[in-house]
């Protein structure tokens, strides 16, 4: 394999199979497929494949394989960890984009075969055109692509309810390292007859195979739908009021969104954020219920939730969304966050999950570990507090330099993620792994899970050619310093 261009021959070769639309090496063209979107990495690819069809990406592989290339497959190319970013010029991107094809809507069994590169939004709309639901939703769900939303599994905004992208997946199809096709998309409910190579290949960041196709589980839509903005005296209240409105709800929470008053801030440097209705907090709680019951009184089940917390001082108020409108601005608060960071500095950003009942005990931590680092950095605070996943995000003191805030980034990893393996939580919660995550998995990981996710990667992968450098199986041995637990810190 070369690192400093694509084998020679391979571009015709592609061509030839895939047509010259198929096939992109003009430098203004590859720069949309090389930038990563918060800017951290720049992909070094020169070429870039595009094929209509399965059968089109199978060939590109193995045309790739027969030339010695590797290959980075890539989606909507919103991930955030590197993973769809080639890191050396010989490196082929082989892009989802035009496996646009619904192949199949059945409302009645409650299944949707759609390619990778049908959008999210465009499969929610397909979905809700045919009387169902399907509940993946995630802030880039306009422009990311289902290839990579299963390639990573993403969480998003409603997993607390209905599982991340793993659990919409009942089936898939997959292009192999050699470029034969592995096909289960009937979409069966119920299926031991073997191991579950399904979920190998979701959330493997295409590592092990090629995500081309998947059928999913559609759900019958929502009926009725509540949002409210909970002001918090403090973090500890936060998940046993998530816990409350569940119960009292019968389960129709679908998002609770924590934020702290800093990351709301943040959230107002943009120009179309609305003012936050309940100033003075030091936490938020955005939480939304919905329910395809048709008797279920939402409104009823939330002020059961919130009268004991407020007559107990652990709530300071409360926001109750009476319209569609007036429910858009309160998850505007939520939204504009990861822009209005953008705004405020660089940043650098942990992407974490401890258990739900240690958020408590947790986030105090380790903002207090990261304030050792600096104590004028700004911590930005929010995320999936249900689930027990957070963002722990850091915005750069204010006026200070920038490029050196960021060469601190591995140090302010270690304060957070120290804390996070205290919790015994995970470092890439939600993200994956791809290049940004790759080190800190390999210093954290249970290292047997690391080796038999390295003989996975060696059983389907055994050339290295999907992917290299990214994910569990590369990263490196854990160092020696975690052997000894808690002593880690200094
Ligand atoms: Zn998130």
């Amino acid at each position: 394999m070369s690192d400093t261009q694509p084998p020679p021959g391979l571009d015709q070769a592609l061509r030839e199979r895939l047509g010259d639309d198929g096939v992109v090496t003009e430098p203004a063209r590859l720069a949309p497929y090389m930038a990563e979107r918060r800017g951290l990495y720049t992909g070094q690819g020169r070429l870039v494949v595009r094929p209509a069809d399965t059968d089109g990406v199978a060939a590109a592989v193995r045309l790739c394989r027969d030339h010695g290339a590797a290959v980075v497959a890539q989606s909507g190319n919103t991930g955030t960890v590197g993973g769809g970013s080639p890191r050396h010029a010989g490196e082929v991107v082989i892009s989802l984009e035009r496996l646009q094809r619904i192949r199949r809507l059945d409302a009645e069994e409650g299944l949707l075969v759609a390619e990778a590169g049908c959008t999210l939004a465009e499969l929610q709309a397909a979905a809700e055109r045919a009387g169902r639901f399907l509940p993946l939703s995630l802030a880039s769900e306009a422009e990311c692509r289902i290839g990579g939303n299963l390639a990573t599994n993403a969480g998003g905004l409603n997993a607390l309810r209905y599982g991340n992208a793993r659990a919409q997946a009942l089936g898939l199809e997959v292009v192999l390292a050699d470029g034969r096709i592995w096909r289960d998309l009937q979409g069966l409910r119920k299926d031991n007859s073997g191991y579950d190579l399904r979920d190998l290949f979701i959330g493997a960041g295409g590592e092990l195979g090629i995500i081309t196709a998947a059928t999913l589980r559609l759900l019958p839509p929502p009926r009725s739908r509540r949002v409210a903005l909970l002001a918090l005296p403090a973090l500890g209240p936060a998940l046993p009021l998530v816990r409350a409105a569940q119960a009292e709800s019968g389960d129709a929470v679908v998002a609770a969104e924590l934020m702290s008053a800093e990351a709301v801030a943040m959230g107002q440097l943009l120009d179309d954020t609305p003012a936050n209705p309940l100033p003075g907090s030091p936490w938020y709680l955005l939480l939304e219920l919905a329910t395809s019951d048709p008797r279920a009184e939402l409104d009823e089940a939330l002020s059961a939730a919130l009268a004991p917390a407020q007559e107990a001082g652990q709530l300071d108020d409360a926001r109750l969304a009476p319209t569609e409108a007036a429910a858009a601005r309160l998850w505007r608060l939520r939204t504009a966050i990861p822009d209005g960071q953008k705004r405020a500095g660089a940043s650098i950003k942990h992407d974490i999950a401890v258990l739900p009942s240690d958020i408590a005990a947790f986030v105090p931590r380790a903002l207090a570990a990261v304030q050792a680092v600096d104590p004028d950095v700004q911590p930005c605070v929010f995320g999936h507090v249900g689930d027990g996943n957070l963002h722990l995000n850091l915005t750069q003191p204010a006026g200070a330099d920038a490029e050196a805030f960021l060469a601190q980034r591995a140090v302010y990893n270690r304060a957070v993620h120290d804390e996070v393996h205290r919790f015994a939580g995970s470092v890439a919660a939600e993200h994956g792994v791809g290049q940004l995550k790759r080190d800190e998995v390999g210093s954290y990981a249970d290292p047997l899970g690391l080796e038999l996710m390295q003989h996975i990667k060696q059983a389907l992968d055994p050339e290295g050619l999907l992917n290299p450098g990214k994910g569990p199986a590369a990263a490196g041995p854990r160092p020696a310093d975690r052997d000894r637990g808690d002593d880690t810190s200094c």
